[in-house]
Formats: structure tokens, C-alpha cells, sequence
């Protein structure tokens, strides 16, 4: 069993710096000061318990257990950074839950065939170079251009400095990530925790209807070049092929952009900005192709696609002995897909990756009222820690 005390005590530790005025937001954005000071607190923690520490030259810490050195690794780990003015929970429960399974291994006296390595990731929640930088970058699936590298040096980063930070990981594993739910899935339909076997792709792209801007009191209805009049056969057209797939699949309008957006003129464009996810890379597409096909039956309308991150699906095997694991110990859980993007996304690339979900109250966050209740918190830890036990065993 873990300490759920102890776990909490270090999260609430580090939660409070970066905390705002009102005693109750926390920014630890990527880089800054804040972000530091909690890296290097985490730092000496870790050492003054006896565990190993590196920092590399983009913020990410690894804190080593690996008392039978056998040279083969299993990794776990979160973000450490937040978005401005977020929780306690977002990121930080994944690192102090790894924490708490590094304190639990060595009070035990447990010596696994594996080394445990414990990642804190530096800017998940994004920075000039995009999200998940810090695991990104440990992996080597940057994109390198001109732009990156002009972007790095508003960090006072250089490339080399991002490539001295990748890591040989053919000796890990695998990868598991514990991290809040986002969502209200887990608290909504009373499960312990979930576990998650994929992080949806994400598509966005923005469907124009062009039209002629004009007067708005000298031109008559029945000569109106105007773009509005579309829109509904649009959204309707957005939201009928919605509901045509299952969950996770969701479709989001989230913005409608009128130009010039007067009242006295008639606009000139109407641009729809429109994002699907769904953990099936061929419904996204198919949605999308449907949606392409019902715009080129239009001359005044135009599809553009901005950006594509394709789902991932994460690894069968290691999703099998957490089912296994759950099963066993009587839990109550869901397998799931993650809506959000996470760390795990970008390791699962080149390590054997699953991930567990605490449920989050409300399925708020990146909020200061982000929450998670102790008693499902350590529901989930004590999974992940047996998770973790029957990882070494098996693989
Ligand atoms: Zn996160």
C-alpha cells in the first residue's frame, strides 16, 4: 500500500509555488522561475531520500531508483509545468504519484529486475516550440527548421542543447503515466479509475463561405451576394454527419468568424472553425472527407486544413496486465480513450506506453478548482503500484 498522506503532503508542497494572490491558482509555466524553483525543491527531495537525479538542459528531471542494476528500466512520470493560473493536480499528481511509488519500492526494500525512472517533464502545456516539449525532445521527434531553432533561443536554447537532452530508451520498458481525467466520465458513471488504451487524434480546419461584402441599406434583399445565408446549411451539415460515429468521436464549432462584422455591411466571409477528435484515425478521416466533398459542391465554399495530430494507440500488452491487475484487486474501472493529449502520447512513440486516469471532480481543470479526491487517488496509485510490480514481473 502506498502513503496516500505522504503523496499529498509532497503535492501540496510543491503547489505552493507559483501560487496566486487569491492563495489558490498555481503558474508554473514552462521555463520560468516558478517552474525552476519547483524542479529544484523536487531535486533535493528526491536526493535527501537517497535517489538518483539528473537535469537535463530543457528542465525534464529523472529521479532513478535502481538498486539491482541490471540495466533494464521501467519509466514513469508526468509534466511538472502548468498552464497559467491552473491546479494542483494537472501534471504534479503524475510525478508525486511516481514519487510516492519510488518511496513505497525502497521503505519495502523491494528490489524489482527493473530500474524505476521517474520523468518530470518540463513544457507539456506548451511553449514557443508546442506542447510536450520536454518528452518530445527525450524521444528526438522534434521537427527541426529555421523556425525551431529561432524559437529555442527565446529560451536561450540551442539546438544541441535539445539533442545533448535525447535519450538512449531501448533499455526502457515501458512507460506508464497516472495523470487526473479531465473529463467527468470516471466521477459521472462511479468508477475507480480508468484505463486508457489510446489518446484520440485531433483535426482542425476552417470551412469559409465566401459572399460580397456590400451596403447594408442600399443593397436589396434579392441582390445580396451574403455568406449567412449558408451558415445553417453548414453547421447542420457539420453536426448530421457528427452524429453518425460513436464516442469518444466529438465535433466542435468553436468559432465563427463574420468579415468585416458590421452592422451596416453585408459580409464577405463567413469562416467556420471546426475541430474533430475520435480515437480512430479513419473516422476523422472519413468525417472529414464527407465534409470535403459537401464543400466542392459549392463554389462559395472552401475547406482548409490547419492542423493534423493523428491518434495514437497505446500498447496492447502493457493494457492487458493493468486489466489484469484491476481485475484481480476487485477494481471498478473503464477502459477509456484520453480527449486530451499527454506525455504519454509522444513516448508511447518509442517505448511500450499505457496510462491510468484518477477521476477528476467535475471533470474540471487547467482550472484552480481543479480536484481529485484523496480517497480515488489512492485507489489509483496503489493500481499503478502493483501495475508497476507486475510490469517488472512479466515483461
Ligand atoms: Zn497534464
Amino acid at each position: 500500500m502506498i502513503n496516500i498522506d505522504r503523496l499529498l503532503k509532497n503535492l501540496k508542497d510543491i503547489g505552493e509555488i507559483g501560487k496566486g494572490l487569491d492563495g489558490k491558482g498555481i503558474s508554473r509555466l514552462a521555463f520560468s522561475k516558478e517552474y525552476y524553483d519547483a524542479l529544484r525543491k523536487l531535486d533535493n527531495l528526491a536526493r535527501s531520500k537517497g535517489f538518483d537525479t539528473k537535469i537535463d538542459k530543457i528542465g525534464n528531471l529523472f529521479i532513478t531508483y535502481n538498486p539491482n542494476n541490471k540495466g533494464k528500466f521501467i519509466m514513469i512520470g508526468s509534466h511538472l509545468d502548468t498552464v497559467k493560473n491552473g491546479g494542483l493536480y494537472d501534471g504534479a499528481l503524475g510525478i508525486f504519484s511516481g514519487f510516492e511509488i519510488l518511496e513505497t519500492l525502497k521503505d519495502k526494500k523491494r528490489h524489482l529486475n527493473h530500474g524505476i525512472i521517474l520523468a518530470c517533464f518540463n513544457a507539456e502545456e506548451g511553449s514557443e516550440m508546442g506542447g510536450t516539449f520536454g518528452s518530445r525532445s527525450i524521444c528526438g521527434n522534434n521537427i527541426i527548421s529555421d523556425e525551431f531553432k529561432e524559437k529555442l533561443a527565446f529560451y536561450n536554447l540551442t539546438l544541441d542543447d535539445v539533442k545533448s537532452c535525447e535519450m538512449n530508451l531501448s533499455n526502457v520498458v515501458a512507460f506508464l503515466e497516472i495523470h487526473i481525467e479531465q473529463g467527468g466520465t470516471l466521477e459521472n458513471e462511479k468508477y475507480d479509475v480508468g484505463i486508457v488504451d489510446g489518446i484520440v487524434g485531433i483535426t482542425r480546419y476552417n470551412i469559409m463561405i465566401n459572399g460580397t461584402a456590400n451596403h447594408a441599406g442600399t443593397t436589396p434583399m434579392n441582390l445580396r451576394d451574403d455568406p449567412i445565408r449558408k451558415l445553417p446549411n453548414v453547421i447542420n451539415k457539420l453536426y448530421k454527419e457528427a452524429k453518425k460515429f460513436d464516442q469518444p468521436f466529438v465535433m466542435t464549432i468553436g468559432n465563427i468568424i463574420i468579415k468585416p462584422g458590421m452592422y451596416n455591411v453585408i459580409p464577405g466571409s463567413v469562416e467556420v472553425l471546426t475541430e474533430v477528435r475520435d480515437l480512430e484515425q479513419s473516422n476523422i478521416e472519413e468525417y472529414y472527407d464527407e465534409i470535403k466533398k459537401f464543400v466542392k459542391a459549392d463554389e462559395k465554399l472552401e475547406i482548409y486544413k490547419n492542423i493534423e495530430k493523428p491518434s495514437v494507440k497505446l500498447d496492447e500488452n502493457i493494457i492487458k496486465i493493468m486489466i489484469k491487475t484491476a481485475k484481480e484487486n476487485d477494481y471498478n474501472f473503464k477502459v477509456m480513450s484520453s480527449g486530451a493529449g499527454h506525455d504519454a502520447k509522444e513516448i508511447s512513440k518509442k517505448i511500450p506506453t499505457a496510462m491510468i486516469f484518477i477521476p477528476s471532480i467535475r471533470g474540471v481543470s487547467h482550472s484552480p478548482e481543479e480536484y481529485s479526491k484523496p480517497e480515488d487517488i489512492e485507489l489509483g496509485v496503489n493500481l499503478f503500484y502493483d501495475c508497476v510490480v507486475e510490469i517488472d514481473r512479466s515483461i
